[in-house]
């Protein structure tokens, strides 16, 4: 340490953990871990619904699967909208620096943040798609005693293991830290850390 200039007003604000620290993993990678991450949800509200409301009974005629995918196909789309919404709006401040897309090996949609911005707004445009797709209908599921919405919510957590994985692998970045998502893999790289 350079005691010299430890008390010296510009190194105040100087980043205290090294740069450049890749936090992303492949998509494939992240496909295997997030497992750890789907599971317990799923099987927590289903056996939160079960315990309030008994076994549920999903009798679907061919209109109602068809309803079902399409809420599905929705629910992704939303995903990665919501993803892109947030971001922009509390991270980069620019929808023009958000890009989505497909990616067609890991059959994986994305949203992806072409700009760096603060790890809080990271963190909050990562999670906020389990929380409106996910959290919200299985806790609305679970007062009413609608299996549907429960059922949505339970997809829709699960389908957000990934964002998951991806707070646990930053858990430590502080929000005020500068981080730049990954444009191919799952994660961000953290450009400057501050305390
Ligand atoms: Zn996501």
């Amino acid at each position: 340490m350079n005691l010299k200039h430890a008390d010296d007003p510009e190194n105040i604000c100087a980043p205290t953990l090294p740069a450049e620290q890749d936090l992303s993993v492949s998509l494939a990678a992240a496909n295997m871990r997030s497992i750890v991450f789907a599971l317990p949800p799923v099987v927590l509200i289903f056996a939160l619904y079960i315990l309030l409301w008994g076994r549920p009974h999903l009798s679907l005629d061919l209109s109602g699967v068809f309803i079902m995918i399409g809420l599905f196909v929705l629910g992704v789309v939303a995903h990665e909208a919501i993803h892109g919404f947030v971001w922009a709006l509390w991270g980069t401040r620019s929808f023009s620096t958000i890009k989505f897309g497909m990616n067609l090996r890991a059959l994986a949609p994305y949203a992806h943040a072409t700009i760096p911005m603060k790890a809080g707004a990271y963190r909050l445009g990562a999670v906020s798609p389990a929380l409106i797709l996910g959290a919200i209908p299985s806790f609305l599921g679970l007062l009413t005693g609608n299996f549907l919405a429960t059922f949505f919510g339970i997809i829709f957590l699960a389908a957000a293991a990934g964002d998951f994985l991806v707070l646990w692998l930053i858990r430590n970045v502080p929000s005020q830290s500068l981080v730049k998502d990954h444009p191919t893999k799952a994660g961000c790289v953290v450009l400057v850390n501050y305390p």
